[in-house]
């Protein structure tokens, strides 16, 4: 808690009195807290891949890029770091954007389980390469959906991209769409991968959370990709959930208003 006294004073520079202000700070210290911690792990992200690149190109001033294969081998990390860091800045100002609310919410009425399809293909090639199989469900024909294209694919891209990281080979992905009470639309995206211990589940939402780092950089990612898939959600007045097994598989869905309240 905060206190100030101000002193009132009266005719002859006399106090009559006092104004004792009690604040509780205890939220503003959290945020202030909160903001250092990201600014911390924001240093540390982009420190990490410029170490290794570094390293990498030190080797090969120090004589590995007249070994052809090994050259080849050092410049595709490099490559591959520096794509990470991009993605991790692109990732930060979509991030931003949304902090600082700038980010505009433009729906339009959308066919959800066209777009679960059309998800579905754009991934077949990679989930070929793992022996994925992937099954889209919209059990009954839903009306269309208010919602942002754009915004929503991103939802669904890092969903998706999480569930074929996270699963091993010949699993199942299944994306559904079923409209629900309320009013409200369910998507979802499951897996059969390796789930998310317990204590993570809480966490699992907040930036740069992750249950493995070095999986997860290994894999690219960035530890963003639900925190931004929150706040697009949050943007669509929709709610987003996890739930999750150990060694059996994720289950993330997400609410999305069929009638948008205002319009
Ligand atoms: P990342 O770029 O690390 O994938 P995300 O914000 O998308 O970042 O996810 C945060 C963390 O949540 C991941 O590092 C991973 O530990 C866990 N996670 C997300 N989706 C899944 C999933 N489908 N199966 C298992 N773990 C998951």
């Amino acid at each position: 808690v905060r206190v100030t006294f101000t002193p009132i004073y009266r005719r002859e520079r006399r106090i009559s009195g006092t104004i004792i202000v009690l604040q509780d700070v205890t939220e503003q210290e959290k945020m202030e807290r909160s903001r250092r911690e990201f600014v911390a792990n924001v240093s540390h992200e982009l420190r990490t891949p410029l170490t290794t690149i570094k390293s990498y190109l030190e080797a090969l001033q120090d004589g590995a890029i007249d070994e052809k294969e090994l050259a080849h081998r050092f410049v595709g990390v490099a490559s591959n770091e520096t794509e990470r860091m991009i993605r991790l800045v692109t990732d930060l100002l979509h991030l931003s954007r949304f902090d600082s609310k700038q980010t505009v919410v433009t729906r339009e009425p959308t066919d959800i389980a066209a777009m679960l399809e059309e998800v579905a293909d754009r991934f077949s090639f990679q989930l070929q390469q793992r022996r994925i199989s992937i099954q889209v469900y919209a059990p009954k024909p839903l009306p269309p959906v208010p919602l942002d294209p754009d915004q929503i694919d991103q939802v669904l891209d890092n969903l998706v991209s999480n569930a074929i990281k996270y699963t091993p080979e010949d699993g199942t992905i299944t994306l559904e769409a079923t409209q629900v009470e309320g009013g409200q639309v369910e998507v979802a995206v499951q897996d059969t991968g390796v789930g998310i211990p317990k204590k993570d589940l809480q966490h699992i939402f907040e930036r740069f959370y992750r249950v493995d780092k070095a999986r997860s950089r290994n894999m690219g990612g960035t530890g963003l990709g639900l925190s931004i898939a929150r706040e697009i959600v949050k943007a669509h007045n929709g709610f987003i959930y996890i739930e999750s097994e150990v060694n059996k598989g994720t289950r993330v869905s997400f609410t999305l208003p069929l009638e948008v309240e205002g319009e």
